[in-house]
């Protein structure tokens, strides 16, 4: 059997590392079943994308899309000509995505529309309620024309059901972002800038945005920056920034000087950071489900979050986009009451082994 294992952007990679790790171990024993790494090309630069594949160990990909940035409709008509072709040479017998990014969207569609090719959602039924945020567009899209949905949380899966998937297509497997999580935390690496700024473990704060409600319009990005560095009273700020959020800061006349502004952060560093911070203020999704299972307490600039057991179960709290709800939230930080938070059901590092195992068996690969 061959697998196409689609991965365009960021977070991708990161959860795509332990399916490959998985299906090589499958091979290691014996079991007749080839994969086919695509690199949409959706983010191409070093820090977004290559540092990645060589800290996980992921093997190169076997094809590079090469789509690059452009328009949401740009992006999704270069990687859907891209992978097309692909599979006009050589059909997969499925097609594995994961998360919501355009890549998600736009390989599922591509092997659908050829010969009916069947598409497995990792990260399927999540829901943000949210319809200006692309990746809810992405994620809706991809969800009507899966066939396999392998999911991380109940919530999805009652998501999943409300919309009319029938009970055996969806697969309760856990999060293969904590897979890697908990196979990468022996190796976190500290990064340069905590000797620079003589940070301390739980006296300092990691903060990241880069979702399009929070930075592209720059008077908001000031107002939440300002809010932030008002409210933390003086504990330093580590700001790894995204290029999306880089592009906006560059001429904004932004006061940035309080901020400890770094590029983006390999994995293994980035994680070192929040791993030993006092607290997240994030707008990212995986984020939220990381500093849930590190236990370290996460305000999350968003109205919504499609990663409701963050909160429910995790250390996460919505505050939303008004700067209004940042002071109380760090007054609390500060008076140590957050809460402390557990690791939704079956996030135990174990995710893609249970996934390549269904694989096997939908396929009676043998
Ligand atoms: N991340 C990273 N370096 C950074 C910021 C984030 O390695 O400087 C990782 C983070 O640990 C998580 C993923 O990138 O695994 C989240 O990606 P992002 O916030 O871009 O996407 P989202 O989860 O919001 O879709």
């Amino acid at each position: 059997m061959l697998i196409d294992i689609i991965a365009g952007a960021r977070p991708n990679f990161i959860k795509i590392a332990p399916i490959v790790s998985a299906i090589v171990e499958k091979q290691n024993e014996g079991v007749p079943i080839e994969y086919r790494l695509v690199h949409t090309g959706q983010h191409y630069d070093k820090k977004m994308s290559h540092d990645f594949f060589e800290q996980l160990g992921i093997p190169d990909p076997d094809h590079n899309l090469e789509a690059g940035s452009g328009t949401q409709a740009e992006q999704t008509g270069k990687i859907m000509i891209g992978y097309e072709k692909l599979l006009l040479e050589k059909p997969c017998d499925l097609c594995i995505v994961v998360g919501d990014v355009t890549s998600t969207m736009a390989c599922s569609i591509a092997a659908k529309k050829i010969n009916n090719i069947k598409v497995a959602h990792v990260e399927g039924g999540i829901r943000s309620g949210d319809w200006t945020m692309p990746e809810e567009i992405n994620r809706i899209v991809t969800d009507s024309i899966t066939d396999y949905f392998f999911t991380t949380s109940e919530r999805a899966n009652s998501n999943l059901r409300k919309s009319g998937i029938a009970d055996n297509q969806i697969y309760f497997v856990g999060n293969t972002m904590i897979d890697t999580l908990y196979k990468q935390m022996p190796r976190f690496i500290q990064p340069a800038v905590w000797e620079s700024e003589n940070l301390t473990e739980k006296g300092y704060i990691v903060m990241t945005l880069h979702r399009p409600a929070n930075v592209d319009d720059t008077s908001k990005l000031g107002e939440l920056i300002n809010e932030i560095v008002r409210s933390a009273k003086g504990i330093p700020l580590v700001f790894p920034v995204h290029p999306r959020t880089a592009k906006m800061l560059a001429d904004s006349g932004i006061d940035t000087s309080k901020l400890t502004m770094t590029e983006p952060l390999s994995y293994l560093e980035f994680n070192y950071l929040v791993q030993k911070a006092m607290a997240v203020v994030t707008d990212s999704g995986g984020i939220t489900e990381e500093a849930t299972v590190m236990g370290v307490p996460c305000m999350t600039l968003r109205d919504s979050t499609e990663r409701p057991e963050t909160c429910d179960i995790g250390t996460n709290e919505l505050l939303g986009t008004d700067p209004a709800a940042i002071p109380p939230a760090f007054e609390k930080l500060l008076a140590k009451e957050w809460k402390k938070g557990g690791i939704p059901e079956l996030w135990d590092g174990k995710t893609a082994g249970r996934i390549v195992q269904h694989i096997i068996d939908i396929f009676e690969v043998q």
